[in-house]
C-alpha cells in the first residue's frame, strides 16, 4: 500500500483530553500560574523556568503543535524522539480505547499471560532480525537498561562464570535516568546528584570524531582508535572480570553522534573475542529513526541483547523492553527462576497501542520510507542548506535523524568557548520561530516524526536554517 496524507484516519482534537471544559476555560496565564504552583518538571532549574513560564502545548496533530496561544509548531524532535508515527493516530487511540474496555490491566507474573502481549511479542519476533525471538516489558527506557544488568548478570551465573560482572559503557553516552540507567550513561552532570551509583560500571570514550580527534587523524581512525579503548578497558580488568558493553548504536541525547563505518565491527570483534556480551541500547534508533528497522542493522552489527522504548508505541503510552538473542534467551529459560518483574511489565493497553503502532510502521511501509524516499531527502536538504555556512561544522546523520555542529571556525573544527550557550541561543531562536529543534551544548539535533513528508522537512529546515543565521548573525559572524 502506498502512504498518502489524505488517507490517514485522525481522532477529532475535539474529542482530545486537552479541551476538557475546565481546561478550555483556563488562559495560559492560568496554565502557567498553576504549572509554577505545583509542578517540578524533569531536567529543569525551576526557579528560572517558573519566572519564564513554560509554553503550554495543547494539541497535536501529524508532525504540528499547538500551544495554548493557538501558535502552530512544526516538531523537529517528534515529542522526545517517540512519536515515530506521528501525533493523532486513530488507530493507537482505538487500540487503547478497545483494550480499555476488554481487559484494562492484568499482569503476567504468577502463570499467566493475555492476547496484547502474545500479539506483541510475536509481531517484535517478526520484525526484528532473526536472532531476536524473545522480549521482557518494562515501562520506559530506563527501566529497560535495568533490565539488561539483570539479563546480564543472570546470563553469566548460568554459564558459571560469576566473575564476569563489570559492564562498559561510554562517556556523553545516555541509557536513561534510573540510577542504574545514569550509572551507565556517560553524563557528568548526572553523576554529579546521584546519591550513589551501581557498582562495577566502568566508561570508555566516545566515537566524537568533530569534538576530539587529533588533527591529521581520519574520521575511519580516529573511531578504530576509540572502538580499541574497549579492548584496552577489558585487558586492564581482566576478561574474566567483564560481563558486557552497551551503547547506542548512534548517541542520541549526547548530540547525534555517528560513528564512522570502523567503529561497529571492531566493537564487535573485540566482544566475541573477550566473550563480553554486547547490548545496544535501540531506545532512539529502533522502530525506523534511521531507515532500517534497528540501527544496529544500519551500522552492520549483531548484538546479544537490544534496549527498546520511545518508538515502541510512538509515546502514545509509556512502554520499554529489552530484545534476547537466541543464544541469551535460552540460558534464560532453561536455568529457572528468573528474579525481575514490574507491576506493569506487559501492560496490556500499551501492549494494544505498540501493536497498532507497529502494524502502521509495517503496513503504511513508513520505515521503508525513512529509508528509500524522506530519510535521503532530509539529509541531502540539511547538507545542501549548510554547505559553507559560517558557523556549522559538519551534518551528522542517517535517515530521520541529524545532529547539526555548531562551530567558531568549522574548517578547522574549532568549537565556541561557550558551546552551551551558543547552543541555546539557536533553540530559543527555533523555538520563537515555532519549530521545535533541541541543543545539546553546541550540537542541534533533530528527529521529526517517521510520517514527514517532504514539503514539511523543507519547512523544518527552512526554519532551522533562519535560526542558525539568527544565531550567527548575533555572534558577528555572518
Ligand atoms: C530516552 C533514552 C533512554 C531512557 O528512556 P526513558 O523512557 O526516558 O527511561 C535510554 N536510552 C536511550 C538511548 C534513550 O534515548
Amino acid at each position: 500500500m502506498s502512504y498518502r496524507t489524505e488517507d490517514i484516519a485522525y481522532v477529532q482534537p475535539a474529542q482530545s483530553a486537552a479541551n476538557t471544559p475546565a481546561a478550555q476555560q483556563r488562559t495560559t496565564a492560568d496554565f502557567r500560574a498553576l504549572d509554577a504552583a505545583h509542578h517540578i518538571h524533569p531536567f529543569s532549574d525551576m526557579g528560572a523556568l517558573n519566572r519564564s513560564g513554560s509554553r503550554v502545548i495543547v494539541k497535536a496533530h501529524g508532525v504540528y503543535l499547538w500551544d495554548s496561544d493557538g501558535n502552530k509548531i512544526i516538531d523537529g524532535m517528534a515529542g522526545l524522539w517517540c512519536v515515530n508515527v506521528g501525533y493523532g493516530r486513530k488507530e493507537l487511540a482505538d487500540a487503547a480505547y478497545r483494550q480499555m474496555q476488554e481487559l484494562p490491566y492484568y499482569n503476567t507474573f504468577f502463570k499467566t499471560t493475555h492476547p496484547p502481549i502474545i500479539e506483541l511479542s510475536a509481531l517484535l519476533a517478526e520484525l526484528a532480525p532473526e536472532p531476536f525471538n524473545h522480549f521482557f516489558y518494562c515501562n520506559s527506557g530506563s527501566e529497560g537498561n535495568d533490565t539488561v544488568l539483570r539479563i546480564v548478570h543472570q546470563y553469566w551465573a548460568t554459564q558459571r562464570r560469576h566473575s564476569k560482572k563489570i559492564v562498559i559503557a561510554r562517556r556523553n553516552g545516555y541509557h536513561g535516568s534510573t540510577i542504574a540507567g545514569a550509572t551507565l550513561g556517560g553524563m557528568g552532570y548526572m553523576h554529579e546528584q546521584m546519591p550513589s551509583k551501581v557498582e562495577n560500571i566502568v566508561h570508555i570514550d566516545q566515537p566524537y570524531f568533530f569534538g576530539e580527534a587529533e588533527s591529521g587523524q581520519t574520521p575511519e581512525e580516529f573511531a578504530l582508535a576509540r572502538a580499541q579503548q574497549l579492548e584496552a578497558k577489558i585487558l586492564e580488568f581482566g576478561a574474566e572480570n567483564v560481563a558486557a558493553f552497551i551503547g547506542e548504536p548512534f548517541q542520541g541525547a549526547g548530540g547525534v553522534i555517528f560513528p564512522a563505518s570502523t567503529y561497529w565491527p571492531e566493537i564487535q570483534r573485540i566482544c566475541r573475542k573477550y566473550d563480553v556480551l554486547l547490548v545496544a541500547d535501540e531506545v532512539i534508533g529502533g522502530f525506523g529513526r534511521t531507515g532500517e528497522w534497528f540501527a544496529h542493522q544500519h551500522f552492520g552489527f549483531e548484538p546479544d541483547l537490544i534496549t527498546l522504548a520511545k518508538g515502541l508505541t510512538s509515546g502514545y503510552v509509556p512502554m520499554g523492553a529489552v530484545g534476547l538473542h537466541d543464544r541469551i534467551a535460552t540460558a534464560i529459560i532453561d536455568n529457572g527462576e528468573f528474579n525481575h518483574g514490574l507491576t506493569y511489565s506487559g501492560h496490556p493497553v500499551a501492549a494494544a497501542v505498540a501493536v497498532a503502532n507497529l502494524r502502521l510502521l509495517r503496513d503504511e511501509k513508513i520505515v521503508e520510507r525513512v529509508k528509500t524516499d524522506t530519510g535521503p531527502y532530509f539529509q541531502k536538504k540539511l547538507r545542501e542548506t549548510f554547505a559553507n555556512h559560517p558557523v556549522v561544522g559538519e551534518i551528522a546523520g542517517a535517515g530521520l535523524v541529524a545532529g547539526v555542529q555548531l562551530a567558531e571556525q568549522p574548517a578547522s573544527r574549532k568549537r565556541f568557548a561557550n558551546g552551551g550557550d551558543v547552543g541555546t541561543l539557536c533553540r530559543d531562536f527555533c523555538f520563537n520561530g515555532n519549530l521545535i529543534m533541541r541543543a545539546t551544548g553546541d550540537r542541534m539535533l533533530l528527529s521529526p516524526p517517521l510520517v514527514i513528508s517532504r514539503e514539511e522537512i523543507d519547512e523544518i529546515v527552512a526554519k532551522a536554517k533562519k535560526a542558525v543565521d539568527a544565531t550567527a548573525r548575533q555572534l558577528g559572524l555572518l
